[in-house]
């Protein structure tokens, strides 16, 4: 059920170099995150996620500081090593600070064009909206020099059909887990959740249709099972996932950037661009790297772990992440009134020792009762 999605994210060279040729467009390579991938499908490329990588560091410390984070550096290793041939182009946002400078690096360093989503950093709905119609009409003239093809009214349209079905077929696949605990292993669903990172859309969409056929009357394995919520930017490394399944851990949903919070996103709006990417960037997840008081991430996480009956929540923290390290405390604290347990375990997506981690969450699952 699982084993095409694990061979995907096995191999993702070679998937990648794939389906490039066999759909002739240009690889433009998504710096994490948020960044509206319809907009690269409307003009003729084939978007692929970069979240980090597990390649052994030997050429990024020369450009990066050893306290920046994985992420960062496990891209930048991915283009110095020569393992990102494939890739055309990137397209990076303005998440944090770190993104930001990787992106002036990349332009000091090498010759593929790069273009970055600036988002706004305002007070008013009003403000950004101004902003962000400035930065969509680089972003298109961008995107458009990359593939040499427009972006037009109908191109736009289908792009955010098709991509707005791939997040309505995962929201399903979250739904299922968050109803029948257990059934989906932790390593398979986030499986799942990577490879889309790398397949062209539709042929995404037609292996999660086939699995939610499968799994839609499946049952739950009996019994009472420890359930919990992950929070963090990246859902990385997936053999974390093994030792929650190892211990029967159940991860009943998320709070990752490159999970919930990105498949939770709506259809683009496509016919008021700049209305429809401000409602896609802020909206309906908050995130600790995007500034909207409108959402209060303390509510948020405290209903999503009610409302999905779990026992606690795990904070997924890839060191030195900024962002996520300055709202964690708040957000620890809050659950603590809320008589919510949680702990912590620190995340190099390069590690390749676990021990720490799995005593942790060891620990974590004595403290839940396990
Ligand atoms: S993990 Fe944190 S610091 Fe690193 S790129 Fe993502 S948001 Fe930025």
């Amino acid at each position: 059920m699982y084993a095409a999605f694990h061979e995907v994210v096995g191999n993702v060279s070679r998937t990648v170099k794939h389906y490039k040729q066999l759909l002739a467009r240009p690889v433009v390579g998504v710096m994490p995150a948020y960044f509206p991938m319809e907009m690269i499908e409307a003009a003729g490329g084939y978007p692929v996620q970069l979240w980090g990588n597990n390649l052994p560091i030997h050429h990024a410390d020369s450009h990066l500081q050893v306290f920046c984070c994985s992420v960062a550096r496990s891209i930048l290793e991915l283009e110095l090593s020569g393992k990102a041939e494939m890739v055309d182009a990137y397209a990076f946002t303005s998440l944090c600070d770190t993104l930001i400078n990787l992106r002036e690096i990349y332009r000091g360093l090498f010759s593929k064009p790069t273009l970055e989503l600036s988002m706004p950093i305002t007070q008013t709905a009003e403000a950004r909206r101004t902003y962000l119609r400035s930065v969509l009409e680089t972003v298109t003239r961008g995107l458009e020099s990359i593939t040499g093809k427009s972006i037009t009214d109908d191109s736009l349209k289908k792009a955010a059909q098709v991509h707005g079905y791939t997040r309505e077929l995962q929201r399903e696949l979250y739904q299922i887990r968050r109803e029948k605990p257990g059934l989906i292993k932790n390593h398979d669903f986030y499986s799942v959740m990577k490879a889309g990172f790398f397949l062209p859309r539709q042929v995404y969409n037609t292996m999660l249709e086939s699995l939610l056929d499968g799994l839609r009357n499946a049952s739950a394995p009996s019994g009472k099972r420890i359930k919990i919520i992950h929070t963090g930017l990246v859902f990385d490394p997936i053999q974390i996932y093994t030792m929650l399944d190892k211990y029967e851990i159940d991860i009943v949903d998320d709070d990752m950037a490159n999970g919930w919070r990105s498949a939770s996103k709506g259809e683009l709006k496509v016919s008021h661009l700049v209305e429809g990417v401000a409602e896609y960037l802020y909206n309906p997840a908050p995130c600790c790297c995007l500034y909207n008081p409108e959402r209060d991430r303390h509510t948020y996480l405290v209903d999503k772990v009610k409302k999905a009956g779990a026992d606690g929540v795990l904070f997924w923290y890839v060191n030195f992440c900024e962002p996520d390290a300055f709202d964690t405390p708040q957000l620890v604290a809050r659950l603590k009134e809320e008589h919510i347990p949680s702990t912590s375990i620190d995340i190099e997506l390069t590690m390749t020792n676990f021990d720490a981690i799995e005593t942790r969450i060891n620990a974590f699952r004595e403290m839940l009762g396990g």
